[in-house]
């Protein structure tokens, strides 16, 4: 009540009053709603473009949290969702299965990293993190051998239910959870900028893997933590590792070599232990490759995807794995079927948008135009580098960063920058843009179909809220 009081329809007009509305009843993810502002009420959207009751227009400046990839309200996504609608909206895909269920297997297993040949839908990205880590271990208990050890990185995000929440990075979001929370085992990211090693960029042989030669040996302590020293120290308790491949997401935007990827392939193999591929966020193109498994070539054992994949209309989770996965569940003995399912599994409305997503992808080679855009970012972003709250720029696909800091030599990121976030997020507002840093990360990553004046112009309110908030 306290929200509607204070902000009586300051973003909705009286007719509709949504924003009050709203606060009577609802509950927002990851907002605090006694002291959050009103939200903002959107009646529509096109393009790159979301429009609000009052008759605002705001750029999309994060795809709608990573989902949207051709623009808001495409013609022919909207054709392909009704089509279906009109055929079949949903049946139970236990004992039944349906035209866009099987054709967007086919479709996928096409376009996938070569190998990745059983697709297991599910709903959402915290759930295809869920089927993988399940299946991960049940092909080893499957084949008699109980491994209890999952080994994820430092900044790691897979989702928000409580596996895939225990392989993220503990933090101020999953602390209240803390005692729900399984145990997993931590291993250096690559964050260059904040390199766990303490190398200098010039010199780095991607040391945070734990190679023998690693000059850092010398310090126990932080080569205890390199994947290498670990997979050494629980080698056959391991059940996977699991990775978000070159972009690690809501843990800060890191951008990593395609050394490490591949670095990470290679240690799975030699430990024989498994390798799940978190790209929820970077599937369908958003790094400048289909796949972010495309920049090191290698092949994960089993994929997770979500976010992008019906091009962001409707949610669905896709788990892919290899047929020696897949072969390890077949048998005569029942326990070893693999036992998840959600009501919603295979949901036909959301494979058919799918498919229509893989045709635009192809139709208007959304990759290649994802490989502009990086261009266009990084060129645009580049005057802050030079800006004294400013560490690191990074660029890769169509996601451009830059990580504020309050004192450059240091590197740190505490003091004044502790509620950045809410006030550049209302200065981009002001502006017309929608972006929600995190933390001290300020990055853009709109739909694909930005043009580059557009891109000019997203990336020039980027470096004029920065001087803005945060002094020039
Ligand atoms: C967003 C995200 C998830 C969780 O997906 P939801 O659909 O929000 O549950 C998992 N992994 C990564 C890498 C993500 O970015």
């Amino acid at each position: 009540m306290r929200d509607d009081d204070q902000r009586p329809s300051q973003a909705s007009t009286p007719a509709s009053n949504l924003a009050a509305r709203d606060a009577a009843h609802l509950w927002h993810p990851y907002t605090q709603m006694l002291t959050r502002p009103a939200p903002i009420p959107i009646v529509r959207g096109e393009g790159i473009y979301l429009y609000t009751d009052d008759g605002r227009r705001l750029l999309d400046g994060t795809s709608s949290w990573w989902v949207n990839i051709h623009g808001h309200a495409h013609p022919v996504l909207n054709d392909a969702l009704a089509a279906q609608a009109r055929e079949l909206e949903h049946v139970i895909f236990a004992n039944c299965t349906h035209r866009p269920g099987v054709e967007l297997a086919e479709r996928l297993v096409a376009v996938l990293p070569s190998g990745l040949t059983r697709i297991f839908y599910s709903d959402n990205g915290s759930t295809a993190v869920e089927v993988a880590m399940k299946m991960a271990s049940q092909y080893w208990s499957n084949q008699g051998q109980r491994r209890r050890t999952f080994i994820t990185l430092h900044h790691a995000y897979h989702g928000d239910t409580v596996g895939a929440m225990s392989a993220s990075e503990r933090s101020v979001f999953t602390q209240p959870f803390s005692p729900m929370l399984f145990d997993v085992v931590r291993a250096h990211a690559p964050y260059c900028y904040r390199c766990p090693m303490g190398l200098d960029r010039s010199t780095c042989r991607i040391e945070c893997l734990g190679d023998d030669v690693c000059p850092v040996a010398l310090s126990p302590e932080s080569w205890a933590s390199t994947l290498g020293a670990q997979l050494e120290r629980l080698g056959s308790d391991v059940a996977a590792v699991l990775v978000e491949p070159m972009l690690q997401g809501a843990g800060g935007m890191i951008v990593w070599p395609a050394e490490f990827l591949a670095g990470v392939r290679r240690l799975c193999d030699q430990h024989g232990v498994l390798m799940i591929a978190d790209e929820v966020l970077t599937g369908f193109g958003r790094t400048g490759r289909l796949f972010a498994c495309e920049h090191a070539n290698i092949t994960p054992d089993i994929i997770c995807l979500s976010k992008a994949v019906t091009g962001g209309y409707l949610p669905l989770g896709v788990t892919a794995a290899t047929a020696r996965i897949y072969e390890a569940f077949l048998s005569d003995d029942r326990t070893r079927t693999f036992f998840h399912g959600h009501s919603f599994t295979g949901n036909p409305l959301a494979c058919a948008l799918a498919i229509a997503s893989l045709d635009l992808v192809r139709d208007t080679r959304a990759v290649e135009k994802v490989g502009q855009l990086e261009g266009w970012l990084r060129r645009g972003l580049e005057p802050l580098a030079s800006h004294p709250s400013v560490g690191d720029v990074r660029v890769l696909g169509g996601v451009g960063i830059v990580e504020l800091v309050s004192d450059k030599a240091t590197k740190a990121a505490g003091g004044y920058l502790d509620d950045v976030g809410p006030r550049l997020t209302k200065a981009f507002l002001d502006r017309g843009v929608l972006l929600r840093p995190l933390g001290n990360i300020v990055y853009a990553m709109p739909p694909y179909v930005i043009t580059e004046d557009e891109t000019a112009w997203l990336t020039a309110q980027m470096c004029n809220v920065i001087d803005e908030v945060l002094g020039a």
